[in-house]
């Protein structure tokens, strides 16, 4: 029995996949209707519940005479234009029966990576969890295009988790969960049933494999679990075609496979600035400046930076390289980077003489930092 584990859960995002509720024909509207079940049931018993369901583009392929995975990005783009309302009508309708409310949000990367609007989609979800309804979120894929896109559900699922601070991911999938090799190649192959640490032998197990309707295979479940439990959430990845699946994982049936949450878990804010906040250039660290920054938890002051490369703006995230320009930790930046090519190498006592003005001691505060693991 599981118990223990779920015992500090408030707030649940659970993901759906594709492979989950939708089949050649479009959705299963079935499976939609159990899992909507068990989310009533789940709210009963006192737990906030956010959706991440992907499955637009497989509810809306059939309309443009798409069999299997449509072939280009307009095409995929068209299809969900189409069946994302499609879907969540479906969900709607289903969570009806329960006097239960939906509501919808479209993400892009976007959107988490400005913070004012990370603030903001936040901001919304918990509206909506105030009044009860249930949040379902997808991606904008209909005019998502490829700088702004999280790629995968998955990773959107990861990331939501931390925006609205879950204890728990729950990833509905159309396997059981990791198993140690490939289950359809090796008769032997068993389900991981814990995982406490994600190492690379771990990852190692996830292959390469894909599916038919969804974008993530078990590498970008494996993702989205790291990030999860980093930020401090269990992420458990359980088939969600078993019927009540779902519910059996929180009446503590062992199954799928269950990632422990980290035990010493970044903050929600450098969470952020680590996964969901893309870098805009690069800071290049002395060896003492480096030293002092991932030994001693020192902030980056501008007389450890040797070289910069990119052009970024004042609250930007940079990736904080060494000599070599590879990358060890990422930061926020509290200098633009034509005010740092007049200040690098430079005392913090000069900054003020040389530009006219300063913004703080530290280009990036400790703070506003996070050391690659
Ligand atoms: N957002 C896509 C959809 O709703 C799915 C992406 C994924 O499969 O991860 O169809």
């Amino acid at each position: 029995m599981r118990t223990i584990l779920l015992a500090h859960v408030k707030r649940v995002v659970i993901k759906i996949g594709s492979g989950v509720i939708s089949n050649d024909d479009g959705l299963d509207l079935d499976r939609i209707a159990t899992i909507c079940e068990d989310v009533h049931k789940l709210r009963q018993r006192g737990y906030e519940v956010i959706l991440v369901s992907s499955a637009a583009v497989a509810a809306g392929k059939a309309d443009l005479g798409i069999v299997g995975k449509p072939k280009t990005i307009p095409l995929k783009q068209a299809a969900a234009a189409i069946g994302q309302s499609r879907l969540m009508r479906a969900y709607k309708d289903s969570l009806r029966q329960y006097n239960l409310k939906a509501g919808q949000i479209l993400l892009t990367r976007d959107d988490l990576a400005n913070r004012r609007r990370y603030l903001n989609a936040r901001n919304t979800l918990m509206t909506l969890l105030e009044y009860g309804i249930v949040p379902i979120i997808n991606e904008n894929d209909s005019v998502v295009i490829d700088e702004i896109r999280f790629g995968d559900n998955d990773n959107l699922s990861a990331m939501t988790t931390n925006l609205v601070e879950a204890q728990l991911l729950v990833i509905l999938s159309d396997v059981d969960g990791l198993y140690d090799s490939d289950p359809r190649k090796n008769p032997a192959a068993r389900l991981v049933s814990e995982v406490e640490r994600l190492t690379p032998e771990i990852e190692a197990m996830a292959g390469n494999e894909d599916t038919d309707l969804g974008t993530g295979g078990m590498i970008t479940k494996l993702k989205a679990a790291k990030r999860a439990t980093l930020f401090g959430a269990g992420t458990a990845i359980i088939n969600g075609r078993t019927p009540h699946n779902l519910l059996y994982l929180f009446d503590g049936h062992e199954l799928g496979t269950y990632f422990l949450p980290a035990r010493d878990p970044m903050a929600a804010r450098k969470h952020w600035i680590a996964f969901t906040k893309k870098p805009k250039g690069k800071l290049i660290l002395d060896h003492g400046a480096q030293e002092a920054v991932t030994e001693r938890g020192k902030s980056l002051l501008p007389s450890g930076i040797y070289q910069l490369e990119g052009t970024f703006e004042r609250g930007d995230a940079v990736r904080i390289c060494d000599l070599n320009g590879i990358e060890f930790a990422k930061g926020v930046t509290n200098y633009t980077s034509a005010e740092l090519v007049r200040i690098l190498g430079k005392k913090t006592k000069e900054i003020e003489g040389i530009l006219g003005y300063q913004y703080g001691d530290e280009v990036v505060h400790r703070d506003n930092m996070v050391i690659n693991t």
